[in-house]
């Protein structure tokens, strides 16, 4: 159901609603920057709009099936449990924020969103692989629950850490930064970024 939804929609409709003068959305340039990923920024899109066919939304739409997480067997499957609050999504998020030098707790879907947008706004290498990072981490929660909802074998999290490092080594290859700096010498180490 969220696939048709996804590929129904146009990227230049998004777009146009994103940036219309009278809806100034505050988000936008979290998920839409110059190294974005278009499927992670649409898949970021439509879980902060609360788009996505999770089963409680299926459920409330008349729809019967399996109450329980496909990621942890909870009983909760609401976007709040899935994203931050389900024990393999925290499990991935802490791993990727520690591998982007920062050492905390996760917070809610509402904290995660608001501190992301208020403090991921500098054009350093730490602050590009967060926004990659939080974009990514939506698509890949996002893609395992898709796959347990409808039956498919769930990505171990190792596989999602290995999976996105190679993403974000192809985004960033080639790109220029100081790699002397202590910080981004660690964060090449840590993602396995190549001159
Ligand atoms: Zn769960």
């Amino acid at each position: 159901m969220f696939l048709a939804i996804l590929r129904s929609a146009r990227t230049g409709d998004i777009w146009s609603e994103i940036t219309r003068r009278d809806c100034r959305i505050v988000w936008h340039k979290l998920i839409w920057f110059p190294l974005h990923v278009p499927k992670y920024a649409m898949v970021a899109w439509f879980a902060i709009l609360n788009r996505f066919a999770t089963k409680d939304r299926l459920r409330r739409m008349g729809t019967d099936m399996d109450s329980v997480c496909a990621l942890c067997a909870d009983a909760d499957k609401s976007k709040n449990h899935i994203f931050f609050e389900c024990a393999f999504s925290v499990r991935v998020w802490s791993v990727v924020l520690g591998l982007c030098g920062l050492d905390r707790s996760t917070l809610s879907w509402d904290q995660e969103l608001d501190w992301a947008v208020s403090c991921l706004k500098d054009k350093c290498l730490t602050v590009k692989l967060l926004k990659l990072a939080w974009n990514a981490f939506i698509y890949c929660i996002w893609e395992e629950c898709y796959m347990g909802l409808f039956g498919g074998s769930i990505r171990s999290q190792c596989d999602i850490f290995y999976s996105l490092k190679e993403i974000f080594g192809f985004i960033l290859y080639g790109r220029k930064f100081d790699r002397t700096d202590p910080t981004n010498a660690k964060l090449c180490i840590e993602w396995d970024l190549l001159d």
